[in-house]
């Protein structure tokens, strides 16, 4: 069995992950995003902004972050490098190239319609795993994909093929966005029909689904459902709070806390011209941050009767099960 996983700073023993927030994006934001050359982020104040998020759960106990960014949505391996070398703190970030429309598929739709799209993808995802981004940076520590709502196009079948074989061939997890939780019991189906062991597959954004069946049409196939959107609420398509916790709680009555993962899916900094949200959006936000579930939804969930046992088991046990 695998014992470590690869951070910004190199393998560390999985022992060492700690309690670990599986979805939280230092930044982010979507393909296309460097057109606007009049807005270019500032790598030092980049580097303030992710050690002050690091000081920030470091506060609640957290020893890991998981950053899913896209290589294609602002992933930037030697920030983050830089970030872990100040505060010590774990990185784990993803090689992988996210859904469709957010994105930069182009590139790949155009080599897959000459027939050359997964050969490229293939030998891409795996050299990152095993020599480092360009072949010498930092390692990244999973594949991220995704699919779109309610299907999954031709491009992200490539995507979740590839995956589904470096992951295979590598042991590294994969990590795919739902769109608003949909398409989970496909995309398991799929990667699991390609050769990848369901004990390395997650399924982001799975809040977003209030339908049990749907839930343990997911879990029956052995993946993990990861519930990491709390604090984003009234959009179409994303339940409150409270529907999430109640899900939440209820699959933990039903038997599947050994499947379960927990985080916020916080966007930290916004690459390129920083949005200004509409007043109704920032109500609906005001409790977005990287704390939020230690700050309120398990505290709220332990009122209901969550034990400490289980919350190591959603925050520490499980991810470090998961890069095992
Ligand atoms: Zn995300």
């Amino acid at each position: 069995m695998n014992k470590t996983v690869n951070t910004a700073l190199g393998p560390i023993s999985v022992e060492a992950m700690g309690k670990t927030l599986v979805h939280e994006h230092f930044w982010f934001t979507y393909a296309g995003w460097y057109g606007n050359t009049l807005y270019v982020n500032d790598r030092k104040e980049m580097v303030k902004i992710g050690v002050d998020l690091v000081e920030r759960v470091r506060a609640f106990g957290v020893n890991t972050i998981c950053d899913p960014t896209g290589l294609d949505c602002g992933r930037m391996p030697d920030v983050l490098k830089e970030i872990a070398d100040i505060t010590g703190f774990n990185i784990i970030f993803s090689t992988g190239y996210s859904y469709e429309a957010e994105g930069g598929a182009a590139y790949f739709r155009w080599k897959n319609a000459i027939g050359q799209g997964y050969d490229e993808l293939f030998e891409l995802y795996m050299t990152e795993i095993t020599e480092g981004v360009g072949r010498t940076g930092p390692k990244p520590g999973f594949i991220k994909v995704g699919t779109s709502l309610n299907k999954i196009t031709p491009y992200e079948e490539m995507n979740l093929r590839v995956a589904a074989h470096v992951s295979r061939e590598t042991g590294v997890p994969i990590a795919s966005h739902t769109e608003e939780g949909t398409m989970g019991p496909d995309i398991a189906k799929f990667l699991i029909s390609e050769g990848a062991d369901p004990k390395k597959i997650v399924l982001y954004h799975m809040c977003g689904n209030s339908d049990v069946k749907y839930h343990k049409r997911c879990l029956s196939q052995g993946v993990w459902s990861s519930f990491d959107r709390f604090g984003v609420q009234g959009f179409v398509g994303c339940p409150m709070d409270e529907d999430r916790s109640t899900m939440f709680m209820g699959l933990i009555g039903t038997g599947y806390i050994d499947q379960l993962l927990m985080s916020q899916d916080m966007v930290n900094l916004w690459l390129g011209k920083p949005p200004a949200w509409p007043q109704p959006m920032i109500d609906s936000l005001a409790n977005w941050s990287s704390t939020h579930i230690f700050e309120r939804i398990i505290p709220a969930m332990q009122s209901a009767g969550l034990t400490d046992a289980q919350v190591d088991k959603i925050l520490i046990e499980n991810p470090k099960k998961l890069f095992s």
